[in-house]
Parts: C-alpha cells; sequence; structure tokens
C-alpha cells in the first residue's frame, strides 16, 4: 500500500484517524476510563481486529468510532472529516452513509422480516418503496438468503440472522463497516461462515472493516491485529505464547526460562515447572515424538486457579 503507482496521496488511502480518543464514565472517585488516550489509523481496504479482555473498553471505542457515542476528549476524523466537532443533528448522516454497523446480538426488529429488516436501514437513508425492495434482496441473494427473504428472525438460526445483520450493514454501501464481537453469539461453523465472509467484503468490495472482539479465531482474517487493555493500545510485539497453556502474556516481568539458546515466558510458575519436566514436548523440537497433550496441570490451574503451583 505504500508504493503507490497511481499518483493518489497516502492521506487518500486512510479512512479512520482516530487521535487521543477518551472516555470517562461517570466522575470522582467512580470515574472509569473506558478508552484511555488512543491513537489509531487505518488504511482503505484493510480489516482490522482489536483484540482485548471483556470491560478492555472495545465497544466505547467502536461505538465513538462509528458516531454512536460522544468522546470525553480527542478526535475521530472518518474520510477527512472530524466528526467529533459535528453538531448532534448532522451525526445520523455519518451514521447512515458512512459506517455499517454489526452487533453481538445481531439488533434485528423482531416483527419485520429478512428483507424489511434491510429495507429499514436503505428507507432511513432515503430509499423507499420498489428500490428498496430490490436493493434489499440483492443484498440478501448475495448472502445466500434469498430463501429466507419472507421468515421473521425467530425462525431463523444464529448464523443467519447475522448475515441479516450483515446485509443491513451494507444496505447503503458505507466504505466503513464496524463489528463488535459478531462471532460471539455462534457456534464454531457459523462463526468460521461470518469470519470469511467479513473478509470478502473488505477485500472484494474494497471495503475496510474493524472488528471488536477477544475471539481468537478472527485473527486468520485480519490485516493486523490490535491488544487493547484498560482502553490503551498494548504493544503486541511485547505479547508473547506461553508455550504450555498457549495464553498471551507480557514478555517484561513474566517468568521466563533460556533453553537451547531461546528464552521463553510462562503465565506461572507452574507452566515453567511443566516446561521444564520436558522441555521438547513444548519447543517442537522433537518431531518423533508423539503430539504434544495439553498440559495436564495447566488445564487443573485453570479450574483450580494458581493454588496447583
Ligand atoms: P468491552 O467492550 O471491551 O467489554 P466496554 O467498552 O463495554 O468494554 O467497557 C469498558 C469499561 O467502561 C468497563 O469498565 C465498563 O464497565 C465501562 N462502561 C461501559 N459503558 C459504560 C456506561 N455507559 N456507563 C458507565 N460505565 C461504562
Ligand atoms: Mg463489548
Amino acid at each position: 500500500m505504500t508504493d503507490r503507482t497511481d499518483g493518489a496521496s497516502d492521506a487518500d488511502d486512510i479512512i479512520l484517524e482516530v487521535h487521543d480518543l477518551t472516555k470517562v464514565f461517570g466522575s470522582g472517585a467512580s470515574a472509569v476510563r473506558a478508552v484511555d488516550g488512543v491513537d489509531l489509523t487505518v488504511r482503505r481496504g484493510e480489516i482490522l481486529l482489536i483484540m482485548g479482555p471483556s470491560g478492555s473498553g472495545k465497544t466505547t471505542l467502536l461505538t465513538m468510532i462509528g458516531g454512536l457515542l460522544r468522546p470525553t476528549a480527542g478526535t475521530v476524523r472518518l474520510n477527512g472529516r472530524d466528526i467529533t466537532s459535528m453538531k448532534e443533528s448532522e451525526l445520523p448522516q455519518v451514521r447512515r452513509h458512512l459506517v455499517g454497523f454489526i452487533f453481538q446480538t445481531f439488533n434485528l426488529l423482531e416483527a419485520l422480516s429478512t428483507a424489511e429488516n434491510v429495507e429499514v436501514a436503505l428507507n432511513l437513508a432515503g430509499i423507499s418503496g420498489r428500490q428498496a425492495r430490490q436493493k434489499a434482496e440483492a443484498i440478501l441473494s448475495n448472502l445466500g438468503l434469498s430463501k429466507r427473504l419472507g421468515f421473521k428472525p425467530r425462525d431463523l438460526s444464529g448464523g443467519e440472522k447475522q448475515r441479516i445483520s450483515i446485509a443491513r450493514a451494507l444496505a447503503n454501501d458505507p466504505q466503513l463497516i464496524l463489528a463488535d464481537e459478531p462471532t460471539a453469539n455462534l457456534d464454531s461453523k457459523h462463526g468460521h461462515d461470518v469470519v470469511v465472509l467479513l473478509r470478502d467484503i473488505a477485500k472484494k468490495q474494497d471495503r475496510t472493516v474493524l472488528i471488536v472482539s477477544h475471539d481468537d479465531r478472527i485473527r486468520e482474517a485480519a490485516d493486523r491485529v490490535l491488544w487493547l487493555e484498560d482502553g490503551r493500545f498494548k504493544d503486541i510485539g511485547k505479547l508473547v505464547r506461553d508455550p504450555v497453556c498457549g495464553m498471551a502474556v507480557e514478555a517484561a516481568g513474566a517468568v521466563s526460562h533460556t533453553y537451547s539458546g531461546r528464552t521463553y515466558y510462562f503465565c506461572s510458575e507452574g507452566c515453567r515447572r511443566e516446561f521444564l519436566e520436558a522441555p521438547a514436548k513444548f519447543t517442537g523440537e522433537a518431531p518423533a515424538a508423539p503430539a504434544p497433550q495439553p498440559g495436564v496441570r495447566s488445564a487443573l490451574r485453570r479450574f483450580f486457579g494458581d493454588k496447583l503451583r
């Protein structure tokens, strides 16, 4: 993307620029800094995954980016326009045309059919009647839902509901799709289908897709992964994987051991001990040995906590 030959400037490549974005809920002693001075630049066509534990500020960040929530401080530039300085009356235009939202809980209108759920989004953007119906049907058919147009959400599977909400997000041809935990209410097959679909949307339709999730399976589809914790991005380069239990751990300050010239980091002393009992089992250095089994101690530790150390 940096080696451009079409003469367009780098700035044209950027769909989203977030600077020093902060959201504080409450005040005084009970104030929560849900998002704490975040900087972020996203290029067109990119599929970006922001991961982080529950409560780390993912939803708060995403809703500010989409103009659904006003920040306490900082700026969000969408397509070159600062939406944080816009009047309340200007924001619906941005939400309808520039961004499409996909929610964990689908947020479909239960009383409406599949087609009508998508038509509503078109109606809000000023497209009505036959034109809206035809466009809704075309988008839904494209997502494999042509046989479900008249169904109500209650008669559909979770995977189908999420595809309808993706169709609704696409209805007004937005350049940026924002997805909040899009696979959280789906089984692993349907979750995988949704991930493939979001990747297709980014790559074939040249849209930018920003997903926030703690679902590790989405990693495979993302061009870039960022890690949010306590409202701030952490350098993912400094996060390493515990070879025993597979958990991501921060290298600085973690229990470590150097083996065969390489340093391994562990989430706990227990994992390090398990590693020391049979290092080759975890370093992939003994191809002839049976495939490494997940450590029994680490599995037990997940149940009993650190008492097992
Ligand atoms: P995530 O989506 O990563 O789980 P959230 O953005 O929902 O995290 O929440 C981040 C933090 O902000 C949490 O501590 C949460 O309790 C707090 N928070 C979120 N929304 C509100 C709100 N409307 N009022 C008060 N606190 C909130
Ligand atoms: Mg959330």
